[in-house]
């Protein structure tokens, strides 16, 4: 009997623990979460739209529809030859992307990943990739986090895509200013020689997936571009889950 109690009290304990480590409630809307939903609710991941077009033609870009022109085009000459951007940057991605960088909630990450390579997976362009590097972080930055946010979206992708997650081959060499105070050109000059390969012969004629969280000028991307280029891969195509499309 009284083992039978202890037991009974045992489980209370271990679900109210369970509860506070993984909170029944969604961390967008707070409705109470249903059976096999963990961190947002249905609902809210409903709110992430994958962008219907219309695209830049040359780098993929998302264009307004009667745009002269692309953005991303117009600025510079890529070293990445296309972008994939899954969604547009707006309040409900930007809670989510701040989950899954500052709250810890990794699964949040790999929804994420399954979903661009939702996107990807009918690409033949996409298909013929090599290998998926994430854009990497800084090691204090690293250690500080725990995990790096691109390796969560590009491990889930990797495995959707069935293509080798090789984040050792790139790495920030050194820690960049917070970006978002500076302007393209200042994003540029902050990133320019922040990267460098590993085992630049594994990179040589390759084609690779360069994965991030966010796009804004795409300064960052194509400074990871670069150096993969410089080191001999064939060609590299930037998949990121969001960029603000009107800012
Ligand atoms: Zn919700
Ligand atoms: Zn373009």
């Amino acid at each position: 009997m009284f083992w039978a109690h202890l037991t009974g009290l045992f489980k209370i304990l271990a679900g109210a623990l369970l509860d506070f480590i993984y909170p029944p409630y969604c961390c967008l809307c707070r409705s109470r979460l249903q059976q096999g939903e963990k961190v947002v609710c249905e609902d809210c991941w409903g709110e992430v739209k994958p962008l219907g077009g219309p695209f830049c033609p040359n780098c993929g870009y998302p264009v307004e529809p009667d745009a002269d022109g692309c953005p991303m085009c117009q600025q510079r000459g890529w070293s990445f030859q296309r972008v994939e951007i899954l969604t547009d940057f707006e309040p409900a991605v930007q809670q989510l992307i701040h989950l899954l960088k500052y709250k810890g909630k990794r699964s949040v990450g790999t929804r994420l990943g399954v979903m661009l390579a939702q996107v990807l997976r009918g690409r033949p362009r996409w298909q013929k990739a090599d290998l998926i590097i994430p854009v990497p972080l800084h090691k204090s930055r690293l250690r500080e986090r725990g995990y790096n946010q691109s390796f969560l979206i590009g491990k889930a992708l990797g495995e959707k895509l069935r293509k080798p997650l090789r984040p050792e081959l790139l790495v920030r060499k050194r820690s960049t200013r917070s970006q978002t105070k500076l302007n393209v050109a200042e994003r540029i000059e902050n990133v320019s020689g922040a990267f460098r390969v590993n085992h630049p012969e594994q990179l040589d004629g390759k084609r690779i997936i360069l994965v991030d969280d966010i796009i804004t000028t795409g300064a960052t991307a194509d400074a990871c571009s670069r150096i993969l280029v410089s080191a001999g891969a064939k060609e590299v195509l930037v998949a990121a889950v969001a960029a603000p499309i009107n800012p």
